[in-house]
């Protein structure tokens, strides 16, 4: 017998049919003879909806007004989930990020989990019962409700199997499990059986959403036996882990896009030192991430500075820059909102000099700019065109994953 946490997305508790899906997933595990703990995300757009009724009432609203409201769309789904499975004359339980112990610390909207309080938890359990908690909530050290950020009840789920040493933890999804690029934007992606945690943490970072990155980062740190499957299709999934079969022979896993990206370019600035010290210590001070960096050659004493920020806080760093032109010294500043970083990721692209060169020319003949490149031991990250995006993605997954290429 096994402790199993499964937890099921959005589109996989969206009405009355999916629920009683779940029910009977979940239901079918259990009677397997498994202690089951379900962890639900909101139905469908619920989130998106809500977050567009408090723009109605007030666009600046409050984070802590705002995780209040948000987390009561979880709350929908354990409660009916729980009624499906009670109908089906079982015995289920829900509970609420605070119930199921979830603390939190105190970054409302963002916050991360510090400690999983698992009594309340056990003691159902114990009873035979199916426990359901809410995905992507917590509670913080002043009582207050508090959300982990979109697509956290994926790290819900892995924090859950991790406090209570699950044997295994099942995302349940959309889509039959990870694939080489999103499956739904790309023809040809293919599904991948195993990956390594560091690809799949690239991979989450880097954009693709079936996983939330900080759900991947904790699977890793703590071993927890992960997989990512289908709630409809039944087939086999994706198997998270340390190590995999595979890792030798491939030197690309996937293709992953980011929309959420603005470039800023600092033009005219003196070439001396301290420079790039002053604009990144401004920029950290504010807590706004950096991510890819590109500094021109110096000519005639000026150089060129650009970096790429979040697109959600380019207007900021825009106004930090003007308001500090006189003391870093620049002769303008530029904004483009208009970009999307695309990379490619691979655990064996370390020693291989020629996969970041067949990105570029994947690139090339699609007639695509390429803006940005920055490249680590496991990724290669280029910035182009939003416009260009899926272009991009497509014509990089086909150079690697085409029949007759080899990745
Ligand atoms: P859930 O509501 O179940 O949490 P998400 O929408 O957060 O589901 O994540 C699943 C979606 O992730 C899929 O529908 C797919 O479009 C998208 N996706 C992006 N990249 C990938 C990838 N590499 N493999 C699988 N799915 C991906
Ligand atoms: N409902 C939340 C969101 O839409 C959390 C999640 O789905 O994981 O972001
Ligand atoms: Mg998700």
């Amino acid at each position: 017998m096994a402790l199993i946490v499964q937890k099921f997305g959005g589109s996989s508790v969206a009405d009355a049919d999916k629920i009683r899906n779940v029910a009977r997933i979940v239901t079918e595990t259990y009677r397997m003879g498994h202690s089951v703990v379900v962890v639900l995300s909101a139905q469908g757009d619920t989130t998106d909806d809500l977050i567009e009724k408090a723009r109605e009432i007030h666009p600046g609203a409050s984070k802590r007004e705002m995780d209040m409201l948000l987390a009561t769309g979880e709350q929908i789904s354990i409660s009916l989930c729980a009624m499906a499975i009670e109908r089906m004359g079982y015995q289920a339980i829900s509970l609420t990020g605070w119930q199921a112990g979830m603390l939190t610390d105190s970054a409302y909207s963002n916050a991360r989990i510090k400690r999983v309080r698992t009594e309340r938890i056990q003691k159902e359990l114990d009873k035979k019962k199916i426990v359901l908690v809410a995905g992507f909530q917590g509670i913080n050290k002043y009582d207050d409700i508090t959300t982990l950020g979109r697509g956290g009840s994926d790290t819900s789920a892995v924090a859950l199997a991790t406090a209570l040493h699950a044997d295994l933890c099942q995302i349940y999804t959309d889509v039959d499990g990870v694939y080489t690029a999103d499956p739904r934007v790309v023809t040809g992606a293919r599904k991948i059986d195993e990956i390594t945690y560091d690809e799949m943490l690239e991979l989450a970072s880097l954009g693709a959403q079936v996983l939330h990155n900080r759900s991947v980062e904790m699977a890793k740190r703590y071993n927890v036996n992960l997989e990512v499957l289908s709630s409809f299709s039944g087939k086999p999934g994706t198997k998270v882990k340390e190590v995999v079969k595979t890792m030798e022979k491939t030197h690309v896993s996937g293709v992953a896009k980011d929309k959420n990206v603005a470039r800023i370019a600092l033009v005219e600035l003196e070439d001396q030192p301290g420079i790039a010290f002053k604009i990144f210590s401004l920029l950290a001070k504010k807590n706004i991430n950096v991510d890819i960096i590109l500094q021109s050659i110096g000519r005639d004493s000026s150089k060129d500075i650009s970096f790429t920020v979040a697109r959600s806080d380019a207007q900021a760093a825009r106004e930090l820059m003007e308001e500090n032109r006189d003391i870093i010294g620049f002769k303008s500043v530029e904004v483009n909102e208009q970009v999307a970083k695309v990379s490619i990721v691979g655990a064996g692209m370390a020693n291989n000099a020629g996969v970041a060169c067949k990105m570029f020319e994947a690139l090339f003949s699609a007639g695509i700019n390429i803006n940005m490149i920055s490249t680590s031991e496991i990724k290669v990250s280029v910035l182009v065109d939003e416009r260009d995006t899926e272009r991009a993605v497509q014509a990089i997954h086909d150079r690697f994953f085409s029949e007759f290429g080899n990745a």
